[in-house]
């Protein structure tokens, strides 16, 4: 779905031209497609939200009800998440944590540590017996696996069974499950395997994915009680209204579950949770010809939505018509059928849209680009020609609705 929820519409026309643009987000809609999700997957399994995709505290708040737990890659998200969601399950993941971070997450009672290479383990290891009392900080070994039979192949950010920063060598894992079960570090227990390869997958190459991963697990001979098969849930950009099949993929996770029943499964979606709940709603501020072609110049740009030119694809949107024209000079207007939205920067890079059917779009046109409720300002590069930030509301809430621009 492209166009922009009832809320989202009425607000984008509503807001004085020098309050957008605006990132507008639709709690609600957020909430429908989190129970949705939830209700999809079998009740074994766990559903995480990978705050990094977007933490805002009205985000991780509405997704609250429905997840089990948030994934969190830094120290900085740690923090973030554990006061805007206090008590709630938290996995700490990532490459390169720090020692200070460990010590931060060791203190503040860190349900999982999803382990990114062998020093760290021994930093953890080191850490956790000065830190905690006993036995048990929670551990997951994050590998980095090559699935077979090119599950991966069509994925648009492939980061296993490669040479990357993630993960541990699955050569390794021998070595490393003996120093995890044979006393080496008494205050760590071995609780599974964590494993993220790949975003931009759909739900059969997931289900191939997870069950390799599940299979590659148990296949260790240690008993294991989890397994995170990791996030990456396919969303097209190109095609807004194909969604990723939760149906399919809780139905699959079932029968691997129905399987494995020592095991709890366990997955942690970011973008596909929470990108369809956000919009950037901004206006035209410019019409102009150049050689053969029509450009739109937007008040904003990729410095606050880098999505588009992250990804090289262009962003969905919707125009929203604003028949007044207030000003006493004349009104620029698209003479074709066809035209280039981008924003405000000096940089050729600056392309939220190409080749948008809007005949006939005028300045003083509103624009609402959609699926920007994951990677999209907290991606951004915002301080770049010092262009002011956009408002944020959080529409359809049960908390406060607007947050002034900072
Ligand atoms: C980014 C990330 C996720 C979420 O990925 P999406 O593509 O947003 O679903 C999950 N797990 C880990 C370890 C990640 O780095």
């Amino acid at each position: 779905m492209n166009e922009p929820t009832a809320a989202v519409h009425d607000r984008a026309l509503s807001l004085p031209p020098t309050e957008l643009p605006a990132y507008l987000y639709d709690l609600a809609a957020l909430r429908e497609h989190a129970a949705f999700v939830r209700a999809a997957l079998p009740e074994r399994v766990e559903l995480y939200y990978a705050a990094k995709a977007n933490p805002e505290p009205e985000i991780l708040t509405a997704l609250a009800p429905y997840v089990d737990g948030y994934e969190v890659s830094s120290g900085g998200e740690l923090a973030h998440v554990a006061m805007a969601v206090p008590g709630r399950p938290l996995a700490f993941g990532g490459p390169g944590k720090t020692p200070d971070e460990i010590r931060a997450a060791l203190e503040q009672g860190v349900e999982r540590f999803h382990v990114e290479s062998e020093h760290e383990l021994r930093v953890l290891a080191e850490l956790a017996r000065q830190t905690v009392p006993g036995t048990g900080v929670a551990v997951l070994l994050r590998f980095n696996l090559a699935v077979g039979d090119g599950a991966l192949a069509g994925s648009s950010l492939a980061m296993g069974g490669r040479p990357t920063p993630f993960g541990l060598d699955p050569s390794r894992a021998p070595h490393l499950v003996r120093l995890l079960t044979d006393g080496t570090y008494p205050h760590l227990e071995l609780r599974g395997v964590h494993a993220h390869l790949a975003s931009g997958l759909d739900a059969p190459e997931q289900l191939a994915v997870a069950r390799s991963i599940v299979e590659w697990a148990t296949g260790l001979g240690v008993p294991l009680s989890e397994v995170n098969v990791g996030g990456g849930m396919s969303v097209d950009y190109a095609h807004p209204g194909r969604r990723f099949d939760w149906t399919a993929y809780g139905e699959g996770l079932g029968r691997l579950a129905a399987e494995h029943p020592e095991l709890t499964l366990r997955i942690e979606p970011g973008r596909a949770l929470t990108v369809y709940c956000g919009w950037y709603a901004t206006e035209v501020l410019d019409v102009k010809h150049s050689h053969g072609e029509e450009f739109a110049v937007v008040r904003g740009g990729t410095h606050h939505l880098r999505t588009p030119a992250t990804k090289g694809h262009d962003q969905p949107c919707s125009v929203l018509p604003v028949e007044e024209w207030p000003h006493p000079w004349p009104r620029p207007a698209a003479d074709g059928e066809h035209i280039t939205l981008t924003g405000q920067l000096c940089t050729p890079k600056d392309l939220l849209a190409r080749n948008v059917h809007a005949p006939g779009l005028r300045a003083g046109d509103r624009v609402a680009f959609s699926l920007a409720g994951a990677y999209a300002w907290n991606i951004s590069h915002h301080e770049f020609l010092m262009h002011p930030r956009p408002g944020f509301h959080f529409l359809n809430g049960s908390v406060g609705d607007v947050r002034p621009s900072g």
